[in-house]
């Protein structure tokens, strides 16, 4: 969901952007327009979650999963291993992807417990030598998230924050480096944004195609070739909106009002259920199963009927999922939780 402001803003100047006589999607890329649009943009970025000069920030195509790869290409070298924490399948398909480039070592995994929680750091096997340790903060299939940041001593610490960036403050210095796609928490799919400390980028550990080395990109402004425009935008605009309501920390109590109220309607009944052990629960991604998986269909489509869309769980695990990012208004979950109130009693 995109914020409905950054729509109607996005629509008025669909046809004529500022004065420039064209579509965002019509003037150069190089031009003093996008220039400025792009800079905006970083800088509201930089603002919102406090990130200093020593952080390039990389509006890049490709979501997230190219991100599996070009990390893995620009941190490590054939020889190294890098750790990859799996608290969920997005951590499971980073480390298969970076194996591609390096050898990875599963520090500790969750699956076998079906993704319900986070094991204990003290059962991690961390590896002092890594070239990186990866992490998931926010679980966006399985609904888990991480509570804090891992203390690692030398090891920096890369975070998937696809589903839960902007979402509340961050403290970026703990971090080599964050990624995310676009569309959950910033603007439109076609887009990654990476915020990478540039010390980390010092050494070259193999030969890099211009376009997927980070050293390359910050050089050139995320412009080596045509970035994704439009999407460069429209998170632009994102930001904007992000500002004027407050920013993270505004973010933050909303999110967890909304998360809130949906935890309790589920914990309430014995109707619906969330597998997720209380201290990991997301407060972005909150999937539900109906006791009778009988009456799933119903309640996707009477959901459907009543406004409420997009509920139907991710194809690997079924069920239900409400993901309720920063766009989606606390009148939205309110109208969730009636609608499930409503759906129970009438199957009395
Ligand atoms: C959605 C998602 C991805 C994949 O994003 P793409 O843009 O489709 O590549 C990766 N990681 C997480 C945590 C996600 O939520």
């Amino acid at each position: 969901m995109l914020p409905e402001p950054v729509l109607a803003k996005v629509q008025s100047e669909l046809l004529e952007f500022g004065d420039a006589r064209a579509s965002v999607m019509e003037i150069s890329h190089r031009g003093a327009a996008f220039g400025e649009i792009a800079a905006q943009a970083e800088a509201d970025l930089r603002a919102l979650l406090d990130i200093g000069d020593e952080y390039a920030v990389l509006f890049l195509q490709g979501g997230a999963t190219a991100q599996f790869s070009q990390l893995a290409m620009n941190l490590s070298a054939a020889n190294q291993s890098a750790d990859y924490l799996i608290t969920g399948s997005w951590g499971k398909k980073a480390m298969a992807e970076a194996s591609n480039w390096c050898q990875t070592r599963c520090v500790a995994s969750a699956e076998a417990d079906g993704f319900r929680g986070v094991p204990d750091p003290s059962q991690w096997d961390l590896d002092p030598d890594a070239a990186y340790l990866h992490i998931t903060p926010n679980e966006t299939i399985v609904g888990v998230a991480l509570d804090g940041v891992p203390r690692t001593a030398e090891v920096p610490v890369v975070a998937d924050m696809s589903s839960c960036i902007l979402s509340e403050p961050l403290d970026v210095s703990r971090f080599g480096l964050i990624y995310a796609g676009a569309q959950k928490n910033i603007g439109p799919a076609g887009m990654a944004i990476v915020i990478v400390q540039r010390a980390l980028l010092g050494h070259k550990p193999r030969p890099l195609p211009g376009y997927f080395d980070y050293r390359v990109q910050d050089a050139a402004g995320s412009m080596f070739n045509t970035p994704p425009t439009f999407a460069w935008y429209v998170a632009g605009e994102v930001f904007k909106w992000l500002v004027e309501c407050g920013g993270v920390q505004e973010m933050k109590s909303r999110n967890r009002a909304k998360a809130a109220l949906l935890y309790a309607c589920i914990d309430a009944s014995a109707f619906y259920a969330n597998p997720v052990d209380k201290p990991f629960r997301s407060m972005m991604n909150i999937p539900f199963t109906l006791a009778d998986s009988t009456l799933d269909q119903a309640f996707l489509s009477q959901a459907t009927e009543a406004g409420l869309l997009g509920l139907k769980g991710h194809r690997l695990v079924g069920g239900m999922r409400a993901s309720i990012y920063n766009a989606m208004p606390l009148q939205g979950v309110q109208a969730l939780t009636d609608f499930m109130r409503d759906f129970e009693q009438r199957q009395a």
